[in-house]
């Protein structure tokens, strides 16, 4: 089975789920499409799978750590569990070493997965998740949203139109 990946990361926010800003409520949760298909398949396939998220709302005091755990659980009901959670609460302003698209999550949800970066991708779906897979050695996959910037389509190494694509472009 060594053709397949290690590891399989997921951006949260525009990937796995709708994108709704700073969202504290899991009733909010919706899964983008594909999402419950592709990490079962990934796991069918004994491949781990990870999150790591950016979630500046806790920083600029818009939400608590408490309501983005619950929104996750959440996404843990939907999707089942996955193998790591990386999540970074600060503000951007804050300098800290692990907002995306700083390498840190990622490299330490390898880590938490024992994958090996060079056998392992992110999906998601702007070019901060992009930088921050390169910066760490891991193959990014950009699915753009409607609200992806079209330069950043352009300038990642590789694209898939929705998360069966890009699934289907690793196993
Ligand atoms: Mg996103
Ligand atoms: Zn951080």
């Amino acid at each position: 089975m060594d053709h397949y990946p290690d590891a399989v990361l997921f951006d949260r926010d525009g990937t796995l789920i709708s994108d709704v800003p700073y969202n504290g409520d899991p009733g909010e949760v919706r899964l983008m499409p594909g999402a419950r298909e592709v990490v079962r398949l990934l796991r069918a396939h004994g491949v781990r799978t990870g999150v790591v998220t950016n979630q500046s709302g806790i920083g600029r005091g818009l939400l608590t750590r408490a309501q983005v755990d619950a929104v996750n659980a959440r996404v843990e009901v939907l999707l089942g569990r996955f193998g790591t959670w990386q999540v970074c609460p600060h503000h951007p302003d804050d300098g800290c070493p692990c907002r995306k698209p700083s390498p840190t999550m990622v490299l330490n949800a390898c880590e938490e997965l024992n994958a090996r970066p060079e056998r392992t991708y992110f999906i998601g779906d702007i070019e901060a998740d992009v930088k921050a897979a390169l910066a760490a050695g891991v193959t990014p996959i950009l699915v753009p949203t409607p609200v992806t910037l079209p330069d950043e389509v352009d300038r990642a190494p590789h694209t898939a139109p929705d998360l069966r694509a890009a699934v289907a472009m690793v196993l």
